[in-house]
């Protein structure tokens, strides 16, 4: 036999796992019978156009079969099998680097649940046996090999006889210890509670003999042992059960095993459609985003059935972008078992679905925000960026369908609000939506249109993700009430008459305000008198379509490096501020002066803003010299 080293990798993984306190160490059944459930179906597969393989559906068995006196529980199928690389490759690496490197930067994170999420399954089967043995044979080949390993010093690989293709895991129970009781797997009854517990929806029947002792017919008093095979599993998948018989905790349970998730999903949605498509659906909604879930390596999807039989591992077009997140599947008699990958794209029916299944994740989004508001917010911190993208994604194509999922924090309460409530509170002659950008909350309550706003007793939307400013240009409207940044120099509130008496106060000061402009060549637009600051001296606005926050963003983009955006910003100047009256009346026409009048009064502003100011040193030099006089 050759004996082989795990991959460096491979070991420390197992280290862990062995190692880690793990409370479910009864899952390892579930992994293995899962993996011979998986051979199973891919010979399965083959036995449709293939028909050397000699098998009928109902020939595809999983039996599981324990020896007590050897604590030895061994777990067959007649599955496809492996060849010796496929053994060598399949059992002699664990996990993909990714695994480690995300468990090494979350170490307190829970060790082999992180595990779980990566498909190391067959490894399981070593934190409850000290020794594990594989014989297997892959289908049309006439070799069968051996595979044994402690889980700790490499494995071996050999040839060895069997009969039949398929595979046989053979685990020797660990002896208990003080803390663990390992004998309890070597109980037939207990290995089929847990079989009922986490495989019953397996399509193959499991079985398992048990030999009772019982009264020979006729013979009073006389007892002999009776062996009977028995199917331990219901074989109905839990989609195709009615609701009523689905216990939540088995919903939980399959969610986490099937779509590697340690934490119960947020909700689960089950559903039977017949009509135009007919179908059977389980979707769940996870109740935190995957870590990759953000980038490109992320890979949305629905597994796809067909007739209880899995067609597609990860179908993307049953679910749009922007519901990427829902994990799930879809079981349908109208699709054809053998079809292609690329007649599927083009299949009316998937398209059906896919439109259904659209229509019923949006509403039970919508029925969740509106009955279970905490979860709602809770989804929503997950997953509303990926709304929002959706929103603004292809031109805001699809702007109409999500608009009502958004919720963001509101200066009317602590809490978020969607854009339906606010409007509810809006008075009839009010006729926009005020939004405020910022970093943080608190950020934005420091602006001074802010407190401007509040005082006019306007309700202001706090934008603070990088993308909402960019969804709210794109939705422009709601209900026919635009969109309006407190922060564009046109946000207004004044009456007539103070429109005028400001509008003499900028003309009167013109030459003033030019020099100033001058002095801030390059860096503003403007400089003018405002009314609308209540206390505080000046602010930055902005004018056209790209607000402060929008530069901010857009420049942090990839490739905005040698193509800087700027907003057209207006340096504004409280006319009520005795600053302001300081240089109508104090400045002739000193233009030194007014220079570092103009230069500090923008560097305040920016400060406000959070923005940096260009020249510290400049700004020290003049604030110095002003403090000495
Ligand atoms: P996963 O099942 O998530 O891929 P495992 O570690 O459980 O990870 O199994 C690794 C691989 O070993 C499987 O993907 C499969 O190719 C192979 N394998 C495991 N058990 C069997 C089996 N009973 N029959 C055929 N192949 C198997």
């Amino acid at each position: 036999m050759k004996k082989k080293q795990f991959k460096s990798e491979s070991k420390r993984l197992m280290d862990l796992m062995i190692n880690s306190i793990y409370t479910h160490k009864e899952i390892f059944l579930r992994e293995i019978i899962s993996n011979a459930s998986d051979a199973l179906d891919k010979l399965y597969f083959k036995s449709l156009t293939d028909s050397s393989v000699g098998l009928n559906a109902d020939d595809f068995v999983i039996n599981i079969d324990i020896d007590k006196d050897s604590r030895i529980i061994r777990v067959s199928d007649n599955g496809c099998g492996m060849t010796e690389d496929e053994l060598d490759s399949n059992l002699g690496t664990i996990a993909k680097s990714g695994s480690l490197n995300f468990k090494t930067e979350n170490d307190d994170s829970k060790d082999i649940d992180i595990i779980g999420q990566f498909g190391v399954g067959f490894y399981s089967a070593f934190m409850v046996s000290d020794k594990v043995t594989v014989y297997t044979k892959a289908f049309g080949s006439d070799i069968a090999y051996i595979w044994e390993s402690n889980g700790t010093d490499g494995y071996r690989i050999g040839e060895t006889e069997k009969d039949g293709f398929g595979t046989v895991v053979e685990m020797h129970i660990k002896e208990d210890t003080d803390d663990e009781n390992y004998s309890k797997y070597l109980d037939k009854y207990t290995i089929s509670s847990l079989v009922k517990k986490y495989s019953d929806y397996i399509r193959h029947p499991i079985k398992m003999d048990f030999t009772e002792s019982k009264p020979v017919e006729g013979e009073e008093g006389k007892y002999e042992d009776v062996t009977e095979t028995r199917v331990l599993n219901s074989r109905i998948p839990i989609w195709k059960k009615n609701k009523s018989e689905v216990k939540e905790e088995d919903y939980n349970n399959f969610y986490k095993e099937k779509f590697f998730d340690f934490e119960d999903p947020l909700k689960v949605i089950h559903s039977s459609v017949e009509g135009n498509a007919t179908y059977k659906s389980l979707l769940y909604i996870p109740a935190h985003a995957p870590f990759n879930y953000y980038t490109k390596d992320y890979e949305k999807g629905l597994q796809l059935y067909s007739k209880g039989v899995l067609i597609m591992d990860k179908c993307p077009d049953l679910l749009p972008d922007y519901f990427s997140f829902v994990k799930g599947l879809i079981d349908s008699e109208d699709l054809s078992l053998n079809i292609s990958r690329e007649m599927l794209q083009h299949d009316s029916q998937l398209k059906l679905i896919a439109k259904t299944v659209e229509k019923k994740i949006k509403s039970e989004l919508e029925k969740m925000l509106k009955t279970e508001r905490e979860k709602y917010e809770k989804f929503f911190k997950e997953f509303g960026t990926q709304i929002k993208f959706g929103i603004y994604n292809m031109y805001g194509l699809h702007k109409d369908e999500l608009k009502d999922l958004l919720i963001f924090k509101s200066s009317y309460e602590d809490k978020m609000t969607t854009i339906g409530e606010y409007v509810e509170r809006l008075k009839e002659e009010d006729k926009k939506i005020y939004y405020a950008c910022g970093e943080t909350e608190d950020k934005i309550k420091m602006l001074p249109q802010y407190d401007a706003a509040i005082g006019k007793g306007i309700e202001v939307l706090l934008l603070t993700d990088y993308v909402d400013e960019f969804v709210v240009k794109t939705l422009h409207e709601y209900e026919g009430r635009e969109f309006a940044n407190i922060c564009d120099e046109d946000f207004d509130l004044t009456s007539d008459e103070e429109k005028e008496s400001l509008k003499k106060s900028n003309d009167d000061a013109k030459d003033l305000l030019a020099s100033m402009k001058e002095a801030l060549e390059g860096k503003v637009v403007d400089v003018r008198f405002t009314n609308k600051l209540s206390g505080h001296p000046v602010c930055l606005s902005t004018e056209g379509e790209i607000s402060l926050d929008m530069e901010k963003t857009l420049n942090s983009l990839p490739g905005a490096r040698d193509n800087k955006i700027k907003a057209d910003i207006v340096l504004e100047i409280n006319i009520d501020h005795p600053v302001a009256q300081k240089l109508i009346n104090g400045m002739n026409d000193d233009k030194d002066e007014i220079k570092k009048y103009a230069v500090l009064l923008y560097d305040e502003a920016c400060l406000i803003a959070g923005r940096a100011i260009d020249n510290p040193v400049e700004h020290s030099k003049y604030v110095c010299e002003l403090l000495s006089k």
